[in-house]
């Protein structure tokens, strides 16, 4: 069993640019100088791009799945997450379960703008540049037998056709040599034998990206970045309007239970398994967060105030916790990885978009 699990730094907070801002400060940083400065220096962690490589024992098809594309649905990254924790017997299992992390963190669909329109051309000054690009990069080198793309889309598309929630979403039923219907269709069929709730089923929605000008905007998104690489794609939608995000998380895990069985990945524990456990896996461990203020450690795990001198240092060193745990300044553009602050600023502790505790750092 190999696994290889990344948390990569993103190329927009690399040591060279630590260094460009330490050279504006003062050539010789003598003790009066320092107090001289009025505001505190903050610095944050950068977003990691988070991905997971699992290899089985036995050879098999890859199977990729991503989760977190639009930030405000719980219910696709959650259970792409709960895939991190598995076994591969079979196959291979890439996860990325918070491709977009920045937009998770906000609970907005897209903090910069929906990244799932950014696959065909990204401009290189968009903050999510780094992420699309290493999401394309995982994909070209890797080439996986499928990308599945987990949404929380709105509505039940059995019940109105427009509606993308509760469906598996094909970009056209066959593309090139892909018949993405057939493989869509046994996957809500087998799904459908196991969503009691009528108004739950699903259905397939095919978009016809690319023979139609009806869904034009889908040619930019993820799985049509990848039929265009030669690579099979599916979005798996479940609803934004289930009761609660365990309904969500099941549906996903429904369907990705029987896109394996196509794929002949095998996993342990199962899926049925991973099923019964939502409810656990979405109760939280304690998170607590590492800071250092002007070098010296400190650790913090609920409410807390720093009172600092004017000139301090505030680094953000390491939050530890649930998977997607992480540190965000309060009413701060949440791209930004440094900042000064003059009076105070305080800091909302996450898991993913739900804040477990808040800390304060003021200035004196
Ligand atoms: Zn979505």
């Amino acid at each position: 069993m190999e696994d290889f699990s990344g948390r990569k730094s993103v190329k927009g907070f690399s040591r060279r640019n630590f260094i460009k801002s330490a050279v504006l400060l003062p050539l010789v940083a003598t003790d009066s100088a320092f107090a001289r400065e009025s505001s505190v220096k903050i610095e944050l962690l950068p977003k990691p791009f988070e991905y997971y490589i699992k290899r089985g024992r036995s050879k098999g098809s890859t199977v990729l799945v991503v989760g977190g594309i639009h930030g405000n649905e719980i219910g696709a990254y959650k259970a792409a997450d709960m895939l991190v924790d598995v076994e591969i017997e079979k196959g291979t299992l890439i996860v990325v379960p918070r491709s977009n992390f920045t937009s998770i963190l906000a609970n907005q669909r897209g903090y910069n703008g929906d990244m799932n329109r950014k696959f065909k051309y990204i401009p290189k000054k968009d903050p999510d540049y780094p992420y699309v690009e290493q999401l394309k990069q995982l994909i070209l080198e890797l080439r996986p037998d499928v990308v599945v793309s987990l949404h929380d889309g709105f509505g039940f598309n059995r019940l109105n056709k427009h509606h993308w929630g509760q469906c598996v979403v094909i970009d056209e039923s066959r593309y090139k040599n892909f018949p993405l219907y057939n493989i869509a269709s046994y996957v809500v069929n087998e799904a459908n034998k196991e969503i009691k709730n009528p108004k739950w089923k699903l259905d397939v929605y095919n978009t016809q990206t690319f023979t139609s000008d009806r869904h034009l905007e889908q040619r930019k998104a993820l799985t049509g970045w990848c039929l265009t690489h030669n690579i099979p794609a599916f979005c798996f939608e479940a609803s934004k309007q289930l009761p609660t995000t365990k309904d969500k998380v099941k549906t996903h895990l429904t369907m990705l239970k029987h896109i394996f069985e196509i794929y002949s990945v095998k996993i342990k524990p199962s899926l049925d398994y991973l099923i019964d456990e939502i409810n656990t896996y979405l109760h939280p461990k304690p998170t607590t967060v590492k800071l250092s203020v002007n070098d010296r450690l400190e650790r913090v795990a609920n409410w807390k105030v720093f009172k600092v001198p004017r000139g301090s240092h505030v680094k953000i060193l390491d939050v530890n916790g649930t998977r997607g745990s992480f540190v965000v300044p309060d009413d701060i553009n949440l791209n930004l990885n440094k900042l000064k602050i003059k009076h105070m600023l305080t800091f909302h502790t996450q898991i993913d978009n739900s804040r477990v505790f808040d800390f304060r750092v003021k200035v004196i």
